[in-house]
């Protein structure tokens, strides 16, 4: 029976590309060397098509003020014990240069949810001002929700090139279920932003999390084949972690144990690694707070790109979006030298001073890449 079994996952890992069966088949491998061959897969076509190079992103969270009210997210708006901040411009700044002298490449600019006209300024001015100080040699990601077309563009035109918006679950009924049901909070919305970023002429990031409350294999199933047909050129696949003060907490008692909730996000991203073959893989943070080496392990399992965190100090305490996140201690020094012995251990390369763009996307608009 198991030899069978084994047999049937060779079978499936020889595929180019996978059935609805086949995906659902691998996320369900529970057998821990079985898993690993999938990983062992994965790697050989991450080294094949985007070769075994890991980009930097810096990331600045640069603000935990937040306008809407998911009910997974720490900072929500209703989340009143919030200590809410803003990085002041300079302080931004600077971490935007320790990002460039350190030849990091590109940075991530995450926040909260704001679409009010000052917010949309403020950022406009720090993505140029940033652009200006690092020589336009720094690449800019923005993960900032969702805003107008119109915004997009000017965010765009500022001279950032990426943006990041999870689409969290591809399943509209699952996404009523973890967001206010009102025009804020809207799936179609969601999906639209997401055709906007295209237009504005982003390389487009997208996401869900795994093992959320009330998910199925099968929406995590409709989510890959979500991202094959949206055409994504990087990706964020991170576990859900449970925050004692949303709404959603109160579920907790249903969720799978933290190890099988991080498995399950290895076998997302080394699935997507082997269907999708040249896109950008996160490797994200809330891997490493289910798993000490999570996100290495994420690295063979098919990611090639790891977002340091470069957020002031002071700060890193008050952006919580789940519990346990790790290195809220650290300075941006620590975490440099840490993570540069943690990736060499994987085999992988470290990619300085490279915007490393989605090849993806590269060769679908046969522009150039850094
Ligand atoms: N406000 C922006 C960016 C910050 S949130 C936005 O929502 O897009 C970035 C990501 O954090 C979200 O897309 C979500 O997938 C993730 N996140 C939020 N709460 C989480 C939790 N409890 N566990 C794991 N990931 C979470
Ligand atoms: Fe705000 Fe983003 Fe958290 Fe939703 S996930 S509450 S938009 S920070």
């Amino acid at each position: 029976m198991f030899k069978n079994y084994n047999m049937e996952l060779q079978r499936v890992l020889s595929k180019e590309s996978f059935s609805k069966d086949e995906i659902k088949f691998l996320l369900q491998l529970e057998n821990r060397d079985e898993i690993e061959e999938l990983g062992k897969k994965a790697y050989q076509i991450k080294k094949e098509f985007v070769g075994n190079v890991v980009y930097y992103r810096g990331l600045i969270e640069f603000s935990n003020i937040c306008t809407k009210d998911c009910y997974y997210c720490g900072i929500r708006k209703g989340n009143a014990k919030v200590n809410r901040y803003q990085v002041t411009y300079d302080e931004i700044l600077e971490a935007a240069k320790f990002a460039w002298e350190n030849k990091y490449g590109s940075i991530v600019l995450q926040s909260g949810e704001r679409s009010d006209p000052k917010f949309i300024d403020l950022l406009c001015s720090i993505v140029s001002d940033i652009k200006k100080l690092s020589n336009y040699e720094l690449g800019i990601t923005l993960s900032c929700g969702e805003q107008s077309l119109e915004n997009y563009q000017r965010l765009f035109d500022a001279g950032a090139h990426r943006y990041l918006l999870r689409i969290e679950t591809s399943n509209p009924v699952l996404y009523k279920k973890l967001h206010p049901n009102n025009a804020d909070h809207s799936f179609d919305t969601r999906i639209e932003c997401i055709k906007y970023l295209r237009k504005a002429g982003f390389q487009v990031g997208s996401g869900v999390m795994a093992g959320l409350p009330f998910q199925s294999i099968d929406d995590l199933v409709e989510d890959i084949l979500f991202f094959k047909e949206y055409n994504v050129d990087m990706l964020g696949i991170g576990p859900y972690i449970e925050h004692s003060d949303t709404p959603l907490y109160e579920y907790s008692n249903q969720l799978l144990k933290k190890e099988d909730r991080f498995y399950l996000c290895l076998k997302m991203i080394a699935i997507l690694r082997i269907m999708l073959k040249d896109i950008n893989i996160a490797s994200t943070t809330a891997m490493q707070a289910l798993h000490l080496m999570g996100r290495e392990k994420g690295l063979r399992f098919g990611a090639n790109i790891i977002m340091p965190n470069i957020t002031p100090l002071q700060y890193k305490g008050d952006y919580l979006l789940y519990e346990d996140k790790p290195c809220i201690d650290e300075d941006s020094s620590q975490c440099k030298s840490c993570l540069e012995i943690r990736i060499k251990m994987t085999g992988d390369e470290i990619g300085y001073g490279l915007w490393g763009d989605s090849k993806h996307f590269v060769s679908e608009n046969k522009g150039d890449a850094k």
